[in-house]
């Protein structure tokens, strides 16, 4: 793991300061370790519904519940009720709680729309990646 972690991070720009990130251009994604998968994942109600981890009904009768009970598996850090979105948890890493160790998602059908989106539709710094293909 400490392997392919070395090699990814040579591979990007600083993660953190998407100011530092080139443009991104078509086909980037095919050789891309997930360096967005280390950014924050801010995810909705729907996504939740879609990855199986919650229900409708949940939400909109048991939402403290729901928050602690997801907290308490590591799923989300927390919830935002000023735009009613989620914060997936981060392994040690950085990397989302859903990345293997190949570095690929283990809900990849399921995945959040941020994930669908990013960069061109949703990204810190819309249509800029922090990969650098070599
Ligand atoms: S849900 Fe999947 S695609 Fe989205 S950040 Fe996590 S590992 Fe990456």
């Amino acid at each position: 793991m400490s392997a392919i972690k070395n090699t990814r991070l040579t591979y990007y720009t600083n993660i953190k300061k998407p100011s530092s990130w080139p443009k991104y251009k078509k086909g980037m994604c095919d050789t891309c370790m997930a360096g967005c998968c280390m950014l924050i994942i801010e995810v909705t109600h729907d996504d939740l519904i879609r990855l199986k981890l919650t229900d409708a009904w949940e939400i909109e009768n048991c939402l403290k519940d729901l928050i602690k009970r997801l907290k308490k598996l590591k799923i989300i850090k927390r919830y935002n009720s000023k735009n009613g979105k989620f914060i997936f948890g981060k392994k040690k890493s950085s990397d989302c709680i859903f990345l293997d160790n190949n570095r690929r998602c283990m809900e990849y059908k399921n995945r959040p729309e941020v994930c669908r989106n990013h960069p061109v539709i949703v990204s810190p710094k819309k249509g800029f990646c922090p990969y650098i293909p070599k």
